[in-house]
């Protein structure tokens, strides 16, 4: 009665947790590929517990059929969350072989022994194939806990196997007695601890991956994905944190020009797509050089970590060549889109926003002596200057 109690509460834990994940499944679409995954072992549990018929084939088959299913949507799961696409023609042949090997086990030797085996080294080599599909590398722990629960696993299942195999049974083991055995009690509890686990350690995943996408995205503008003042500020100090305090570093600060005539003749979505063109300009020709920044409506920032006043200026004359060479799609195609630009170098311990402040000083000028130009600071500051009050609005 007690050990029905225990083989029942295994399911029953897995279909909980299959009815949690599908409840979460809004947070991320991988979630209901874990509900499933944990439904389906719940059933095939469950019907272990229900005794077979001597002889039987079809009942086995259809729960070895289960767990294998289960296993394969896991790896569909692990490669949706690594943003990979799955193996399914490895799957299917791990999947193929071994119902295979179950089928002729118990058709040509009557043998649950070697039917188990069978399935546990199909599942064992799919938890293998699950941990194949993790980015260990993704910076994210919790990736690395799933994969040794992978390892784990699949390690789990091939010693079941081996020590299956190698002990002498006092009788045949058929699919009718498999049940009383002390191996379906191995099987049942080690299925259900490191389901748990599992289980826990991708609700632990789930919900760091939530927190760091809302960190991330309180960093972001909204419309043309670059950083937003509060990203831009933090960036910045990281990189000059890693640079040293002696090292250079220059500011570039954009502005549209006449991007309220885009608004007006083509309409706000035209002047998005122009804002959001620009953004990404911006973000390629930077790459790993700095960061960017959108600092209000049509204007953006650059920071760049290592370049002198005359290398930050060079760089502004190719973002303005390269955004005059920009051709605009679909009915922007003949828009002529320019910028002007304010440069300055930042003085060693200068705050960012004083040298922003001298930028935006800088790109005025520019405007007022016909826009689509490039004004560089006359000299490079050689301590920083005093504060000004050009503090972020956000
Ligand atoms: P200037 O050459 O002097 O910079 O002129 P301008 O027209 O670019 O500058 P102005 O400050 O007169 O107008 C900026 C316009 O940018 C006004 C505002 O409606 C528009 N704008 C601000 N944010 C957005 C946005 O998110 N999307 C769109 N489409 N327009 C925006
Ligand atoms: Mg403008
Ligand atoms: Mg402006």
């Amino acid at each position: 009665m007690q050990a029905d109690i225990l083989a029942w509460a295994v399911p029953a834990t897995f279909l909980t947790f299959g009815i949690g994940f599908a409840l979460l499944g809004r947070i991320g679409a991988g979630l209901y590929a874990w509900s499933g995954c944990f439904c389906l072992a719940a059933l095939a549990y469950a019907l272990t517990v229900i005794p077979t018929p001597p002889g039987a084939i079809a009942k086995p088959l259809f729960e070895d059929s289960l767990f294998l299913l289960a296993l394969s949507g896991a790896n569909v799961a692990f490669a949706s969350r690594a943003g990979r696409r799955p193996r399914y023609g490895v799957i299917a042949a791990i999947v193929g072989a071994s119902l295979l090997g179950a089928y002729l086990a118990l058709r040509l030797t009557g043998s649950a022994q070697f039917e188990i085996f069978s399935i546990q080294a199909g599942c064992s080599l799919l938890m293998l194939l699950a941990a194949t599909t993790i980015r260990r590398r993704s910076g994210r722990m919790m990736d690395q806990v799933l994969f040794w629960l992978c390892i784990l696993v699949a390690a789990s299942l091939g010693l079941q196997n081996l020590v299956f195999l190698s002990t002498p049974l006092d009788q045949p083991m058929t699919v009718a007695n498999w049940r009383d055995s002390p191996w379906a009690f191995v099987f049942q509890f080690s299925g259900a601890v490191t389901g748990v686990l599992i289980a826990f350690a991708i609700l632990a995943a789930i919900g760091l991956d939530v927190i760091e996408h809302h960190r991330t995205s309180s960093d972001m503008d909204a419309l043309t994905l670059v950083r937003n003042r509060r990203g831009f500020e933090r960036r910045v100090a990281e990189l000059r944190r890693a640079a040293g305090p002696l090292a250079p570093g220059a500011i570039i600060l954009a502005d549209l020009d006449f991007f309220k005539r885009i608004n007006d003749r083509h309409g706000h979505e035209a002047g998005d797509a122009v804002l959001c063109g620009f953004a990404t300009l911006l973000e390629r020709m930077v790459g790993t050089r700095g960061c960017v920044c959108r600092f209000g409506g049509e204007e953006f920032a650059v920071f760049l970590a290592s370049s002198d006043l005359a290398g930050a200026q060079v760089f502004a004359q190719s973002l303005q060549s390269a955004l005059r060479a920009v051709r605009w799609p679909f009915a922007l195609a003949d828009l002529r889109v320019t910028a002007s630009f304010g440069v300055v170098a930042l003085a060693p311990g200068e705050h960012l926003w004083d040298a922003a402040s001298r930028a935006d000083t800088l790109l005025y000028v520019a405007k007022s002596h016909g826009r689509d130009r490039v004004i560089a600071d006359a000299i490079a500051p050689a301590s920083a200057p005093a504060r000004t009050a050009f503090a972020p609005a956000s």
